[in-house]
């Protein structure tokens, strides 16, 4: 089955290597026999609802931001109808940024989001940087880790109706106090969690798959199980570093 990806701002928002979270997704894809298509949803070209089973944005320096956010602002409308739609996403911190309602960087400047995520974010003056784990409950009694490196200094503060995406058990989180990372709206996920993200949390790929494969059919499909001994393996190591940290970071 052909499963369509529109990957946003690919040549400016694309820190430390969160490209590889495609790859994964278009190998997972592939080992069972799904066809990923990725198209790239660059500056000035318009988002189509309904086009993408699975959007896709990463993350970028305040300078890169800045470039982008005036045209995600415009995009604003189209994404919030595609999400609406129920096509699936991943924003990863810089992208994660812009899809809440604005982000005021580090020089004060307020940069417009996409109004996709309830919330907002604001720079900081310490960068939050480091080993990350949380505790993750997508699915009613489900309850999975995520394990992943941060290194941000915007705070990001959820509405009260906001689901985080997961509880902080070491590391900073969304702004370093809530005890809360990323956001989970529906079918969207939006966390900082670089590393790259993915091939360390397989779980979290096959569901975004499954989500993308529900956007096009309607239903999610059982995947059978990969071999994945080696992720789990990443995930063990990246895991260890974050507890080693201790609870959520000293300030
Ligand atoms: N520039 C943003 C911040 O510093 C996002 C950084 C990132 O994408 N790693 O919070």
């Amino acid at each position: 089955m052909k499963i369509s990806v529109g990957h946003l701002y690919p040549e400016y928002l694309n820190i430390y290597a969160d490209r590889g979270n495609i790859a994964v997704l278009f190998r997972r894809a592939a080992w069972r026999g799904h066809d990923l298509q990725v198209e790239a949803v660059g500056m000035g070209e318009a988002v189509e609802p309904g086009a993408h089973d699975l959007l896709y944005i990463g993350g970028g320096q305040d300078r890169e931001q800045a470039l982008v956010a005036h045209d995600i602002g415009l995009k604003g409308e189209a994404l919030r109808e595609a999400v609406a739609g129920g096509a699936a996403c991943l924003a990863v911190c810089g992208g994660y940024q812009l899809l809440g309602g604005f982000y005021r960087d580090r020089l004060g400047v307020e940069l417009p989001g996409a109004g996709v995520l309830p919330l907002h974010t604001v720079a900081g003056e310490r960068r939050m940087i480091g080993d990350v784990l949380l505790e993750c409950e997508l699915e009613p009694g489900v309850r999975r880790t995520l394990a992943g490196f941060e290194n941000h200094a915007g705070r990001t503060v959820l509405e009260p109706s906001a689901e985080p995406l997961g509880r902080v058990v070491a590391g900073f989180g969304n702004d370093g106090s809530s005890g809360f990372e990323g956001c989970r709206s529906g079918r969207v996920i939006g966390t900082y969690l670089h590393g790259p993200l993915l091939p360390r949390n397989p779980w979290l790929a096959d569901w975004l798959l499954a989500q993308a494969i529900s956007h096009r059919t309607g239903e999610e499909p059982a995947f059978q199980a990969l071999e994945d001994a080696l992720e789990g393996e990443a995930h063990s190591v990246s895991a260890g570093r974050a507890r080693s940290r201790g609870g959520r970071a000293s300030r």
